[in-house]
């Protein structure tokens, strides 16, 4: 038996996983550092959330093991931004089609450990990837400018250049998406890298790491540290190695890893939470207004940083809305990601479905109607069906506070000015979304939207070549497009004098 089928069936992880993918291969236990698979001191559970069952253990790196990973990213920087970037995009290419080749197993892996339906983790492995190929690329274009010169005889020129070793620490709810947007972003334009995924969701990090090898990035470009995340954060944030940390997740840890990277200056990007707001206008078809909304709201469970918290609808149609929108609600199916026709899967872990309960009956008590939503009905402890509260206020949490959870919000507005006010009174400000079709509302709504991205008639709004990101406390940075290098490279400027005259030249 070689080593690599040992360690997969020496783990508990065989029975669970296993009959779920073609090529065991994927699963990985150990931490990958200095293109070496390692074990730390200890090991920790992995989760179904849809069954609570243990589907196997990821290894626990500490302080030193850490360290080590930042060392080799740093002895690795030298020779990886050397390349030219025609080679490395070769190898980031590879890995797209890795990724690819093996979206089925990589989607069947996040469902296990995520939760999420099928057919939406199968939709993020593309997600993610179609960042891999976009970098690869664009790398090859991440031109400089030449400076019309105002010092006589001079040249002045930038040149964009890696900034050294980014650290790199991604959330549960997108385990693939979170890591390749950054990673080859800052891959591409020559940055080592340390990813340190979230604890909940090791093994969609760990096999790109797999296909990272294969791939053939060379030892210490790409690194997978698992480990105690405080621990794991305050060693990165302290090391001067690290010159670039980019976060996605909360904005309270956020605000956390902001202040620990203060004494090393490094250049922060946080991807941070949202409280999006869904605009109705009033020319808007009631039905349409309210399919949208729930597509909005209740994908990956409601576990998503673009969800629509706050539902506005204008009064004359208030109530033919939430008639419409229950009837969309009533035809979402809740059960095991794996299964045909499901729309919602399981919470991540049970304090989510605390949570969710908190969040609904601290809106009732402050006087929401609670129209839909039976949990009875839910089909396991970590379950929460979708649930609609009419009638919210803005002293209620599922109005101020990232609700992250299937509880969509509804209230009813009388103006644009007015709605306008109410959509800006957060502290977050990633998404918004306006339906409707009066071009003066519109425009006078995306002006007046303190959000990064306003997107009009249209669910979809991300990609590869638009810029993700929030103003406000949902974060600082772009990530994807063009703006996605910024993060993780610096500009140099040159300015080349006239030489001196030689004599008898
Ligand atoms: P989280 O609790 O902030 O965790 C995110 C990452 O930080 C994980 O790797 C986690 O590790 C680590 N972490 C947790 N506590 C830490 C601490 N005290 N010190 C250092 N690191 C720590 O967020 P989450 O619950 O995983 O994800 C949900 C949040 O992510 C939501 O707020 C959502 O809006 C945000 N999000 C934003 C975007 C965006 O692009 N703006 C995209 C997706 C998600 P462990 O898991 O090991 O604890």
């Amino acid at each position: 038996m070689n080593s690599i089928a040992k360690q997969v069936s020496d783990s508990k992880v065989t029975e669970a996983i296993m009959p779920h993918l073609k090529d065991p291969r994927l699963v990985r236990e150990l931490a990958y550092v200095n293109g070496k698979w390692i074990h730390g001191s200890n090991d920790e559970a992995v989760i179904n959330p849809a069954s609570n069952e243990v589907i196997g253990h990821c290894t626990l790196l500490d302080t030193q093991q850490i360290n080590d990973a930042i060392d080799a990213a740093e002895d690795a920087f030298p020779a990886w931004r050397g390349l030219m970037a025609d080679e490395r995009a070769a190898i980031l290419l590879r890995w797209y089609d890795l990724l690819l080749e093996n979206k089925e197993d990589l989607a069947r892996l996040m469902v296990l450990e995520q939760g999420k339906t099928l057919d939406e983790a199968r939709g993020e492995i593309d997600y993610g990837a179609s960042f891999v190929r976009w970098f690869a690329e664009e790398a090859r274009r991440a031109y400089g400018e030449t400076i019309p010169s105002h010092i006589p005889n001079a040249q002045l020129a930038t040149i964009r250049e890696p900034i050294g070793v980014a650290a790199l620490i991604t959330p549960w709810n997108f385990p693939n998406a979170m890591i390749t947007r950054k990673a080859a972003a800052a891959l591409a334009i020559g940055c080592t890298v340390i990813v340190k995924p979230a604890g909940e969701t090791p093994f969609s990090a760990l096999a790109l790491a797999e296909l990272a090898e294969r791939a053939g990035f060379p030892a210490g470009v790409f690194n997978i540290v698992t480990g105690d995340a405080p621990m794991a954060s305050r060693v990165i944030c302290k090391s001067d190695k690290v010159r670039a940390l980019s976060f996605t997740g909360s904005t309270r840890v956020g605000r956390l890893l902001l202040e620990q990277s203060a004494p090393t200056v490094k250049k922060c990007s946080m991807e941070l939470g949202g409280n999006a707001p869904f605009i109705v206008l009033p020319d808007m078809d009631v039905a349409e207004a309210a399919q949208a909304a729930v597509d909005a709201k209740f994908q990956t469970s409601g576990q998503d940083c673009l969800a629509a918290n706050r539902i506005f609808v204008p009064r004359e149609k208030y109530t033919a809305f939430l008639e419409a929108f229950q009837n969309s609600m009533a035809k979402l199916k809740v059960g095991n990601g794996f299964d045909e026709g499901i729309n919602l899967g399981p919470l991540i872990f049970e304090r989510a479905v605390e949570k969710a309960r908190d969040i609904v009956d601290d809106a009732v008590t402050k006087g929401a109607r609670l129209l839909a939503g039976d949990q009875t009905q839910a089909p396991g402890s970590n379950f929460f069906m979708p649930t609609l509260l009419a009638d919210v206020t803005p002293e209620m949490k599922v109005y101020r506070e990232e609700n992250f959870c299937p509880v969509a919000g509804v209230l009813p507005y009388d103006s644009i000015d007015q709605v306008i006010t109410m959509a800006n009174d957060t502290e977050y400000g990633l998404a918004a979304y306006i339906y409707g079709h009066d071009i003066r509302s519109i425009w006078k709504l995306m002006r007046a939207l303190d959000f990064g991205m306003v997107t009009v008639n249209s669910i979809k709004m991300t990609g590869h070549p638009v810029p993700f990101g929030g103003v406000k406390q949902s974060g600082l940075g772009r990530e994807g497009s063009l703006h996605g290098f910024d993060e993780y490279s610096e500009i140099k400027y040159y300015c080349l004098g006239a030489l001196p005259t030689v004599s008898g030249s």
